[in-house]
């Protein structure tokens, strides 16, 4: 039979996300999502919207949007780009900023394993620099590294650890002839954004999400902040693919949760304070765990392989995240989830490693 796909949906090897298996009833702890419910201001707006407004297009320019978001982070409107799911940014970066016979896209081996599919699917060449042994990120050797561009997740996927604004804002100078995308989805959990240095810096995108410190993953929004020039690339290349990523609910529901600022601080400091907890007790059943800056822990065990922690806790009803990849498949990435949800895996833990 005749294959009727293009070389390019035959042979990608897409980005898979994290299972979700419908057998049982699992603690799920594999997919960074927030433990707790979207602030009452979001949901409220949900309640009340208007759904014969349906009928219509969302509203093109987005820009109640885009107004919260720029009035929450310090900016102007015209510096923010709203799409469906930080992922969708972060794909649309890669033709926006990268070109198919340019030096190319550089990251971290160890990074956020979507990276690499984008510039597969986009024929734009990798530049993979290797984490250090700890997994720390040496920006100095990224700096070093001919691309067009560079990405780098802050605080990394799935190791957790966080770069210190500081070091941030040297990379960014020391980098101004190109471009650097900065992946900002787990930094409701560490407080060094650097969205103020994109009104210094014409070469920085800051990409964020609503999916993980507002509670909205099922909502499937996220933005970008950066100089309008950089902007109307994304503009570009979406206007190439969908004009209305975000629908209209979706708007009015994102535009409502970052509004609630006092809400936002109040259920991540809690995410923050579990991570704590739930670091020293992993540690105290013979795992390594990495220093998470994230909403989720990177562990590895003394004598059990990843893959065997992974196994023995979805036995028993959790789920946390394996990747059978080299340098990680001795770790699992562990959400961090309620009180109750952590010490239901703490618990399938201390049962299985007795
Ligand atoms: N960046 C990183 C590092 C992530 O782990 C995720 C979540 N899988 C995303 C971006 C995308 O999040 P979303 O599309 O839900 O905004």
């Amino acid at each position: 039979m005749k294959n009727f796909l293009s070389k390019t949906a035959r042979e990608i090897a897409p980005y898979t996300a994290g299972e979700q298996p419908a057998d049982r009833q699992y603690v799920k702890l594999n997919t960074n999502e927030n433990p707790y419910p979207p602030s009452p201001e979001a949901l409220k707006a949900y309640r009340d919207y208007d759904f014969s407004s349906l009928k219509l297009y969302p509203p093109l320019e987005m820009r109640a949007l885009r107004e919260a978001i720029a009035a929450a982070e310090g900016v102007g409107a015209e510096n923010v780009f709203c799409g469906n799911g930080s992922d969708e940014i972060l794909a649309l970066c890669f033709p926006a900023f990268f070109d198919a016979d340019g030096e190319g896209a550089a990251f971290a081996d160890v990074t956020y394993s979507f990276y690499p599919v984008f510039a597969e699917f986009f024929k734009i060449p990798k530049k993979i620099l290797p984490l250090e042994e700890d997994f720390s990120l040496d920006l100095k050797k990224l700096t070093q590294t001919p691309a067009q561009g560079v990405i780098v997740a802050n605080p990394n996927a799935p190791t957790g650890i966080g770069i210190p604004l500081g070091e941030i804002e040297a990379f960014v100078q020391e980098n101004s002839g190109r471009v650097v995308i900065l992946d900002e989805a787990y930094m409701p959990f560490f407080d060094q954004s650097a969205v103020p240095l994109t009104k210094k810096y014409d070469n920085l995108v800051v990409v964020k999400t609503f999916s993980k410190g507002y509670s909205l993953a099922g909502m499937r929004c996220g933005y970008a902040v950066a100089d309008p020039a950089l902007i109307s690339g994304l503009e570009r290349c979406r206007d190439c693919f969908n004009s209305y990523p975000v629908d209209r609910v979706c708007q009015a529901v994102c535009a409502a949760a970052i509004g609630d600022k006092a809400y936002y601080d109040r259920v991540n400091a809690l995410v923050i304070s579990e991570r704590e907890r739930l670091s020293r007790a992993l540690a105290s059943l013979g795992f390594t765990v990495l220093p998470s800056k994230a909403n989720f822990v990177f562990a590895k065990h003394a004598a059990l392989s990843g893959r065997e922690v992974y196994e023995a806790l979805r036995a028993r009803g959790v789920l946390v995240r394996h990747f059978q990849k080299p340098r990680i498949s001795e770790y699992c990435r562990i959400t961090v989830g309620s009180r109750e949800e952590n010490d239901a895996l703490l618990r399938a833990l201390g049962e299985f490693i007795q």
